[in-house]
């Protein structure tokens, strides 16, 4: 019986959770909490929201907690201490790579948001930790040097994103020969048009973040729902694809799907599809790849084709969804080129959220990044982080100008 796993079982998992208070990181202990005796949580990080924070180590009791903010970390520390908690609090981002790389972790969601997730998930693959990948920009950034390090750490990568779990879970389990030798001939990405598949073309340059961060079919943090709305999610997902599976980007197809219900499908050579499907709740994806070879109850509502009614597809518009294209050349291009998207595509959102840049500022920001930052070799990290400097500076000036 799971349910009576000990530390000692080899079944049972100590588990750090990045980004535990983001919109991933609840889920996962969502998921966790279903399965009591499976998991022990070593540490549990956030950026700076503390009562989320400590709610959760009331509940999960994590040896270690991180804050990145260290006036956050000092209040969570108080209130722990007043309440009799033995959780041990540390602060600053050099914390986020010690509790990914710690001995005693078997396993690390690597769900923080943004680049800033990519030195504590690169900490986790050298140390040969099975990671949970949410954190989809930090492989954009860093490519294959990331599976380089996943590699030569004899670390295992599980996608967390529904589209490349549902990949994962439709390729055939030995991929020996990559996907030719085992006749896959293309990756279907589903998208579901985010919430302006419909809007009239004259209105985007006025909508607003509320309007933009109102996903039709998920619930997730603000960064990934401004990135959902612009396409720029799918175009991070194709690269991500890419770098995953080994594959060529002309083997990469996006496809429209407003119900969500379809999360991605692979093609093979004898003109077979195969699809995986389920409700749009990511506590399926994050359960299959925290028991993986197994599967386990993850709290998500069986599927209802009846009262779903139909499934509909549709191509995308490439007029309306221009970061999609921009995505697809900086892959072409590769080099520094996805890096530069990314960082761009970073600093653009954070300008739009702070309605400092209007929702058609956005591609036209990281267009003009991008032109100004041709692609160039990238040999080591130390490069990635220099090009992703360069690029979020260039970004904000242009930003500014923008605005
Ligand atoms: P979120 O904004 O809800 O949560 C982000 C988490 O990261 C929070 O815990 C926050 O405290 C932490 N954080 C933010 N900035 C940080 C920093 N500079 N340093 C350290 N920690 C920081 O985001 P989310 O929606 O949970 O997304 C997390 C990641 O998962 C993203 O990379 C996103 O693309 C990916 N993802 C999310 C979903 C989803 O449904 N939410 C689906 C697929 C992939
Ligand atoms: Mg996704």
């Amino acid at each position: 019986m799971i349910t009576e796993l000990t530390a000692d079982s080899p079944r049972h998992q100590t588990i750090t959770v990045l980004g535990a208070t983001g919109s991933i990181g609840v889920s996962t202990l969502d998921v966790i909490a279903r399965h009591p005796g499976r998991f022990s949580v070593y540490a549990l990080t956030a950026a700076r929201n503390v009562d989320t924070l400590l709610a959760q180590c009331r509940e999960f009791a994590p040896k270690l907690a991180v804050m990145v903010d260290e006036r956050a970390a000092r209040q969570l520390a108080e209130r722990l201490a007043a309440e009799g908690l033995a959780t041990e609090v540390r602060a600053g981002p050099q914390a986020l790579s010690e509790v990914a790389s710690a001995e005693e972790v078997d396993c690390v969601m690597a769900a923080i948001v943004g680049g800033a997730g990519l030195p504590a998930t690169l900490a986790a693959a050298r140390a040969g930790k099975k990671i949970l990948l949410a954190n989809k920009e930090s492989l954009v950034m860093a490519g294959s040097l990331f599976l380089d390090a996943v590699r030569e750490g004899g670390a295992t990568l599980l996608p967390i994103d529904s589209e490349h779990n549902a990949i994962f879970q439709c390729l055939p389990a030995q991929m020996a020969g990559g996907l030719a030798g085992s006749g896959v001939s293309r990756i279907v990405l589903t998208a579901s048009g985010g919430p302006f598949r419909n809007t009239a073309l004259a209105e985007l340059a006025h909508v607003t973040p509320e309007q933009a961060v109102k996903h039709p079919n998920w619930s997730m943090g603000k960064k990934i729902s401004i990135d959902s709305a612009t396409m720029m999610n799918k175009g991070l997902e194709v690269i991500e694809a890419c770098l995953l599976f080994g594959a060529q980007w002309h083997q990469v197809e996006v496809v429209i799907h407003p119900q969500s219900v379809i999360h991605s499908m692979v093609d093979y050579v004898d003109g077979s599809t195969l699809a995986q499907l389920g409700n749009p709740d990511m506590r399926t994806p994050i359960a299959h790849a925290l028991a993986w070879p197994e599967r386990i109850e993850s709290g998500v509502a069986r599927l209802s084709l009846p009262s779903i009614g139909r499934l509909d597809f549709d191509a995308v518009d490439e007029s309306r969804f221009p970061c999609l294209p921009l995505a697809y050349a900086a892959l072409r291009e590769g080099g520094s080129a996805p890096a530069v998207l990314n960082a761009a595509n970073e600093v653009a959102v954070e300008a739009f959220l702070q309605r400092r840049l209007s929702f058609l500022g956005i591609p036209s920001v990281i267009e003009s990044v991008l032109h100004a930052l041709p692609a160039c070799p990238v040999t080591s990290l130390e490069t990635v982080f220099e090009i992703d400097a360069a690029a979020r500076a260039l970004a904000r000036e242009k930003t500014q100008l923008a605005s």
